[in-house]
């Protein structure tokens, strides 16, 4: 013989009594006793009084519960921005990482040709040996606040190596992407860096432009050697590769 399953326990067991007995003593009509109507309605207020009761605190439960729901919503959304935020920027001076720009290039010359500028600072080994690195982390600072306060709007700033940096300059051609790489020089071969000698900085900066169809590594080869070129010639210069051949 099989176990019989025992039914779940019906929680709402004495409200359906008492739905019952008030039912009856309706259905009675004048024929139900003024005691057992007294006794139906007595029933059927405590009933009404509990479920009233219950329903406040759950709606209070809810409540909470959807506060908690929308704030643990925000900080997922927060947390999720600040992953993207980590993966695409670089921790020491906020601007893009090596991996942000070399995706932004390439998106970039899915449709549209881009000037790049690449650069690099002078001697920059020099600081740290004679200073130390945190000295040399602000003078990288310092170029980052220069690039800032020259770049277009449209500009887009990334830290590629440990004292190179890349521009992005979507909306220029190589004649003008090389006039803001001479604004970039002059600015940081003019920034007070606040060196224990006084000595000033400066920076070697190679320009290239390619077309629509490009490519991270053409595009930042041609820029490197334009920079190296530069370094050369005797550094705090800019120097621009040749044009693209074109078919
Ligand atoms: P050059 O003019 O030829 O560029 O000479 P350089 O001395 O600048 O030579 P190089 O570009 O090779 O020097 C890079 C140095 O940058 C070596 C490394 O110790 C230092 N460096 C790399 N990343 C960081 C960083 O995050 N902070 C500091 N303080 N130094 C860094
Ligand atoms: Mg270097
Ligand atoms: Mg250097």
């Amino acid at each position: 013989m099989m176990d019989a399953v025992a039914a779940p326990p019906d929680l709402f067991d004495a409200e359906h009594r008492a739905l019952l007995a008030a039912r009856t003593a309706y259905a009675q009509g004048e024929q139900a006793g003024a005691q057992a109507c007294h006794q139906a309605l007595g029933l059927l207020l405590s009933s009404y009084e509990r479920l009233l009761r219950e329903t406040r605190r759950l709606v209070r439960r809810s409540d909470r519960a959807e506060l908690e729901m929308t704030q643990l919503n925000q900080r997922l959304q927060e947390l999720a921005g600040e992953l993207e935020y980590r993966a695409t920027h670089d921790p020491l001076t906020g601007v893009l990482n090596r991996a942000a720009i070399i995706e932004r290039v390439n998106r970039h010359f899915m449709c549209q040709g881009l000037a790049l500028i690449v650069l690099d600072i002078d001697h920059f080994k020099r600081i740290n040996d004679s200073f130390g690195h945190p000295v040399g982390d602000s003078v990288i600072l310092g170029v980052v606040r220069c690039l800032k306060a020259v770049a277009p709007a449209s500009a887009y700033i990334g830290r590629v190596g440990g004292e190179e940096f890349t521009v992005l300059l979507p909306q220029h051609d190589c004649t003008g992407a090389t006039l803001v790489a001479e604004q970039v020089r002059r600015a940081i071969e003019a920034h007070a860096f606040g060196l224990p000698d006084a000595s000033r900085i400066t920076a070697s900066l190679g320009v290239s432009w390619q077309p629509c169809g490009g490519r991270f590594d053409e595009a930042y080869g041609m820029a490197d050697e334009a920079l190296y070129a530069a370094k050369r010639s005797g550094r705090n210069q800019v120097v621009r590769a040749p044009d693209p051949v074109t078919a």
